[in-house]
């Protein structure tokens, strides 16, 4: 049996979706910058589950970044000493 081909599952048929799933993959790819721990190591695990590579802090977020447009809103009305939030280890 010949080796399988690694297939690339972008949408096709169209210049405009392309360049936005490029955006958001990229978006989703990337690395961020943990809340507790400080380093760039928190990466996505699934939609909305994002997970600190470092220290292991798994927490809530966009689903395809960590701070949505509406989350750093939400974070500019409430701060975070505000809404109590700790990270325990
Ligand atoms: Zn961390």
């Amino acid at each position: 049996m010949p080796k399988r081909k690694m297939i690339l599952k972008t949408p096709r048929y169209g210049f405009t979706l392309r360049r936005v799933w490029s955006e958001i993959v990229a978006k989703a790819r990337a690395k961020y910058e943990c809340p507790r721990c400080k380093k760039i190591a928190v990466r996505r695990v699934s939609a909305g589950v994002w997970k600190c590579r470092r220290c292991g802090l798994v927490m809530a977020g966009g689903a395809y970044e960590p701070l949505t447009q509406m989350g750093k809103k939400i974070v500019a009305l409430y701060p975070p000493k505000d809404r109590m939030i700790e990270y325990p280890r």
